[in-house]
C-alpha cells in the first residue's frame, strides 16, 4: 500500500485522515502550525463559521454532529439592520424552523483533530510547513521550525499526497506549471476585517438567533454570535474603504453614520480596526485536481481545490463534503486509489463550481438586494408557496443550506420551479400538479 500524506490539519485534512484510517489506511498529516492545544490561535482567520446540513452530515460520519451542535448557536434567519437603526428579521426557511449554526472555527478544528488523533493509523506532525512536493520522486520537503529560529529541512516520501493545505496550497504549487493544468484565482475588490461586540452585562448585545447584516450597497458588515455571548462582526469593504479611515475620529464617525445601532457596542472599535488584519477573498478554480507523477499521485481537496468567497457560508461545508466523497469513492473502488480519486474529482468539480458562483451572487444579495422591496416580496411569496406545496417548491437558500442535494443540480431545479410557478400564476394548469411534476419531491441525497 502506498504511503499516504495529507498536507494541512485544517477542517478537511483532519476529517479525511480519520475517514482513511478507519479504512485501515495509515496516514501522516503535516501541519504548518504548532499544536493548537499549546499555542494561541492565529489572528486573521475567521473566528466563527456557519455550519449547515452538508457540514453536519460529514461531521456525523465521525460521530461529531451532536457535539458540534451542542457547541453551536442556531441562527434561524437574517436580521437586517438599516441605516436608521431599524432591524427586520427574515427567516431562512419557509416554516422558520431551519437554522444555520454559528460555531468557533478553532473549536471545530480541534474536535476534528482530536478525533483524528484518537483514530488508530493517524499520525499528526505539527510545525511542518510543506515547502515543496517533487512529483517525480514523491518527496515532500518541510520547514520544521518557525519564527526566528533556524529552519532545519526535513524530507519524507509518500505515494499518495492529499493536499488539504487551504486556498494558498503549497502542494498545488508543485503542479502549477504542468502541461494541462488550468488555474485561476479571482480576487474580490473587497477584503474582510473582524471586530468584536462583547457581551453586555453578561448578555448578548444583539439577538443571538440571527445572522446580522448591515447591507450598505457596495459593502456590508455581518455579525455572528459566539458562545461567550459576544458577536464577531466582519466588515466586507473594498481596499479603498478600509484605507479611507485612518484615525479614531474618522473610524468612530464613520461607524456612527453607517452602523449607528452597533457603533456604541464595540468598545475596542478603534483598536480593533487599526490592528486587525484585512484578509483577502478569492475564488480559486483549477483542473484537474488529481495529478499522476512518477513518484506520487497528488489530489487537491477543500479550499486547495476550490476556495470560494464566504457569502453562502459554504466553504467549510463543501470541503467536508469532499472528504466524504473521497471516502465513498474508495469504498466503491475497493481501495483502488487511481479509480477512487478519478471518481472524486469527476463527481465534485461541477458541484464546487456551482457553489462558487452562488457564493459570488449571494454577496450582491446580502449587501444590496436584501434592501429591495421587490426582493423582500419575492422571498415572502416563495416562502408562502413553499408552505402550501411542502416538499415540491424549495428555495435556493434551503437547497444549499438545509439539504445535501448536489450543488450543481440546484440552479436547474430553481429555474424549473420558477418557470412552473410563473406559468401557474398566469393561469396555465393547476399549480400544485405542475410543480409536483416539474420539481419532484426533494429527497435527502448524497453529493453525487
Ligand atoms: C471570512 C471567512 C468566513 C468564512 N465563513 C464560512 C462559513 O460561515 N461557513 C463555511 O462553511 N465556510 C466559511 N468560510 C470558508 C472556510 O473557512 C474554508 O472553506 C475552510 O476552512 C476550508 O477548509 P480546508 O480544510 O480546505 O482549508 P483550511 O481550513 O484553510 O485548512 C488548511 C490547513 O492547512 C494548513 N497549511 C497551510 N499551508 C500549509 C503548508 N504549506 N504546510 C502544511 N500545512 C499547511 C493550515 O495551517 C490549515 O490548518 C469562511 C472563510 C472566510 C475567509
Amino acid at each position: 500500500m502506498p504511503d499516504v500524506a495529507i498536507a494541512g490539519a485544517g477542517l478537511a485534512g483532519c476529517l479525511l485522515a480519520t475517514l482513511l484510517a478507519r479504512r485501515g489506511i495509515e496516514v501522516t498529516v503535516y501541519e504548518r502550525r504548532e499544536d493548537p492545544r499549546v499555542t494561541a490561535p492565529e489572528r486573521g482567520r475567521s473566528i466563527n463559521l456557519a455550519i449547515s446540513a452538508r457540514g453536519l452530515e460529514a461531521l456525523g460520519q465521525v460521530g461529531l454532529r451532536e457535539q458540534a451542535l451542542s457547541r453551536a448557536l442556531p441562527m434561524h434567519g437574517r436580521m437586517v439592520h438599516s441605516r436608521d437603526g431599524q432591524q427586520s428579521f427574515r427567516p431562512y426557511s419557509a416554516d422558520g424552523t431551519h437554522a444555520i449554526n454559528s460555531i468557533s472555527r478553532a473549536e471545530l478544528n480541534l474536535a476534528l483533530l482530536e478525533v483524528a488523533e484518537r483514530t488508530r493509523g493517524v499520525c499528526v506532525r505539527f510545525g511542518h510547513r510543506l515547502t515543496e512536493l517533487d512529483m517525480a520522486t514523491g518527496e515532500l520537503s518541510f520547514e520544521t521550525a518557525g519564527g526566528q529560529r533556524a529552519v532545519p529541512a526535513s524530507t519524507v516520501r509518500a505515494g499518495i499526497v492529499l493536499a488539504a493545505d487551504g486556498a494558498w496550497s503549497a502542494a498545488r504549487r508543485s503542479v502549477t506549471f504542468r502541461q494541462g493544468f488550468t488555474f485561476s484565482q479571482d480576487y474580490l475588490q473587497h477584503g474582510y476585517k473582524e471586530l468584536t461586540v462583547p457581551a453586555r452585562d453578561g448578555e448578548f448585545a444583539l439577538d443571538p438567533d440571527a445572522l446580522h447584516i448591515w447591507p450598505r450597497g457596495s459593502s456590508m458588515m455581518i455579525a455572528l454570535p459566539n458562545l461567550d455571548r459576544s458577536f464577531t462582526c466582519t466588515l466586507f469593504w473594498t481596499g479603498a474603504e478600509f484605507a479611507a479611515l485612518r484615525d479614531g475620529d474618522q473610524i468612530r464617525g464613520h461607524f456612527r453614520q453607517e452602523y449607528p445601532d452597533v457603533a456604541g457596542l464595540i468598545p475596542d472599535l478603534v483598536d480593533d480596526y487599526l490592528h486587525n488584519p484585512v484578509g483577502s477573498l478569492a475564488t480559486i478554480r483549477c483542473w484537474p485536481w488529481v495529478h499522476q507523477g512518477a513518484g506520487a499521485v497528488l489530489a487537491l481537496v477543500g479550499d486547495a481545490a476550490h476556495a470560494i468567497v464566504p457569502f453562502y457560508g459554504q466553504g467549510a461545508n463543501c470541503a467536508l463534503e469532499d472528504c466524504i466523497e473521497i471516502d465513498r469513492c474508495l469504498a466503491e473502488s475497493n481501495g483502488d486509489w487511481a479509480a477512487a480519486l478519478a471518481g472524486y474529482q469527476q463527481r465534485r468539480k461541477a458541484n464546487c463550481d456551482a457553489i462558487a458562483e452562488m457564493a459570488l451572487d449571494n454577496f450582491i444579495e446580502m449587501r444590496d438586494r436584501v434592501n429591495s422591496r421587490v426582493f423582500q416580496a419575492k422571498t415572502a411569496a416563495r416562502h408562502a408557496l413553499q408552505r402550501r406545496l411542502a416538499g415540491h417548491y424549495v428555495s435556493q437558500y434551503e437547497l444549499v443550506s438545509f439539504s445535501t442535494v448536489p450543488y450543481a443540480q440546484i440552479q436547474d431545479r430553481i429555474r424549473r420551479q420558477d418557470l412552473v410557478t410563473a406559468l401557474a400564476a398566469a393561469g396555465v394548469g393547476g399549480l400544485g400538479v405542475a410543480l409536483a411534476a416539474a420539481a419532484g419531491r426533494i429527497t435527502r441525497r448524497s453529493s453525487r
